[in-house]
């Protein structure tokens, strides 16, 4: 049995090398490579990836597994052991189910759906994007045709972004937030904030050394980590000693900061897995919903709260004097939590931002189901902009394009942006709970204490648990959407009274 668990894990061991050798391709792809080498880096991409799913759907490995469950079944379910086999099972029968064919159509569709939504987005002509549209949905409902068991199509992509979670799980906390959300928008709309000054000259010089200052302070280390910059932020945990975030800098906004903390909070999860699952699968985040709650719990739990504020804002103002240096911490708090209806995703504040995920996750729900035909899907989603956020969409490019996950066929990731939002909330409330100063360990920029607490409850198990299990273990109950919206309503209403007081 010993010899067999080395076998594995050697196995495991190379595919995780390669999984990570992907990784580092697309990172490069986004950081540093010669736009020219496109079409190349797509056939080693390609390559890569093939050469590790074959090792990982290996006959061998399930000779072993069957070998080893038996072995396991006796263990404490938290052992390395156990939980090796047990998530290495899980990988393997789901990549055996998917042909080699199966698998080279859709990534080939999704990196020309790709290239044409690029272009379709430029010109803002859904019509072009169309045919490629159609071609992903196609590949990806012969992708749900690889399984069975499940209870609604979508269930089969969910499942690869969110493990075991149900379409109807889903649909009954992102029902409930469009519920309780579309009338708190309409009520804050009319009411007056002032943001302005967030919009003006902020050197981007400036912002970079803040931030430097910052994450070292978070918990950032050059020895580890590496920050660049990039048109997509995102983050690359490759292995624990060896993350990548990135930013994008605009000199008329302080959007990078917020986006350093987001991707900061993606990193941290990756770093603090416990370094004994390194090269193996259980090295990374449960989920991507999971993987969420840290980025939000960083950009706006800890970066849009009051404690932090008043650590941060004195040294922005010493920053950025002209832009900042007559308003009050007061004013700045208020319009960084302003609710402000948008177009686009990726600028929306926190109240706002679930709405354009619950429209998503409808309408995609909706053409796979066959319910929605694709030439009716730009005005679904105009219809839908106006009826959950009182917004009128002027063209292709701020609506239905804006967003590149489905031209890459990624159906099913995007409630996963809203499931990480309420996760967020309840394992910050498990955190005040057990760190009754972290307000002023937050105002002091001491951040060791919050840091430490996410290591031990949720990040050293990376994907030893399910996501259910392992939401379990760091917020003490399941996936609830009402700590969540109480929290919004009370900070809108926080923010608004404030704004009345003046
Ligand atoms: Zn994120």
């Amino acid at each position: 049995v010993n010899r067999a668990f080395e076998q594995l894990r050697r196995r495991v061991a190379e595919v995780t090398d390669l999984e990570a050798v992907v990784m580092l391709l697309e990172w490069d792809f986004e950081v540093m490579m010669p736009r020219a080498a496109t079409t190349v880096r797509g056939e080693q991409l390609a390559t890569a990836e093939r050469v590790a799913h074959e090792r990982l759907t290996d006959p061998e490995v399930g000779r072993l597994l069957d070998e080893l469950e038996p072995a396991v079944d006796g263990l404490d379910p938290d052992t390395f052991e156990a939980s090796l086999v047990r998530v290495v099972r899980r990988d393997f029968e789901k990549a055996r189910r998917v042909s080699a064919d199966l698998r080279a159509d859709l990534a080939r569709a999704a990196a020309d759906g790709h290239a044409v939504w690029v272009e379709a987005r430029e010109r803002s002509d859904f019509t072009r994007f169309r045919p490629a549209l159609e071609r992903n949905l196609e590949l990806k409902l012969r992708y749900v045709a690889c399984f069975d068991g499940y209870d609604d199509p979508y269930d089969v992509l969910l499942d690869d972004y969110e493990p075991d979670l149900k379409t109807a799980e889903a649909a009954e906390v992102l029902d409930r937030l469009r519920e309780e959300l579309v009338p708190l928008v309409a009520e804050r709309t009319g009411e007056v904030l002032d943001d302005s000054f967030l919009t003006g000259t902020f050197p981007v010089q400036q912002q970079r050394e803040l931030e430097r200052r910052l994450l070292p302070l978070l918990g950032y280390d050059e020895e580890t980590w590496r920050l660049d910059d990039i048109v997509h932020p995102a983050q690359f945990g490759l292995a624990p000693t060896d993350i990548r975030i990135s930013t994008r800098y605009s000199e008329h906004t302080l959007e990078s900061l917020f986006s350093v903390l987001h991707e900061f909070g993606h990193g941290l999860y990756e770093r603090q897995v416990d370094p004994a699952l390194t090269r193996t699968p259980l090295a990374g985040g449960a989920s991507l919903g999971l993987h969420e709650s840290q980025s939000r719990l960083w950009e706006n739990l800890v970066g849009r709260g009051l404690p932090f504020c008043r650590f941060l804002y004195p040294q922005l103002q010493e920053a950025f004097p002209e832009q900042l240096g007559e308003i009050t911490l007061d004013r700045f708090y208020r319009a960084i939590n302003k609710v402000k209806p948008s177009l686009i995703r990726v600028d929306a504040d926190e109240v706002t931002y679930n709405l354009h995920i619950v429209l998503r996750f409808e309408l995609e729900r909706e053409l796979l189901g066959g319910r929605l035909p694709l030439d009716s899907l730009p005005d679904a989603w105009n219809e839908r902009m106006h009826r959950y956020l009182g917004v009128e969409v002027p063209d292709d490019a701020r609506g239905v394009l804006q967003d590149s996950h489905w031209s890459g066929g990624g159906f099913g990731y995007f409630p996963t942006y809203s499931l990480g939002n309420v996760a967020s909330v309840q394992i910050w409330q498990r955190a005040r709970e057990a760190l009754p100063a972290l307000d002023d360990d937050l105002e002091r920029g001491d951040f060791s204490g919050l840091r430490e607490w996410l290591r031990d409850v949720l990040h050293r198990n990376g994907r030893k648990f399910t996501p259910r299990e392992t939401m379990e273990r760091a917020a003490g109950a399941a996936l609830d959407p009402g700590p969540y919206l109480d929290y919004l309503r009370e900070k809108s209403a926080e923010i608004y009274r404030l704004t009345a007081r003046k």
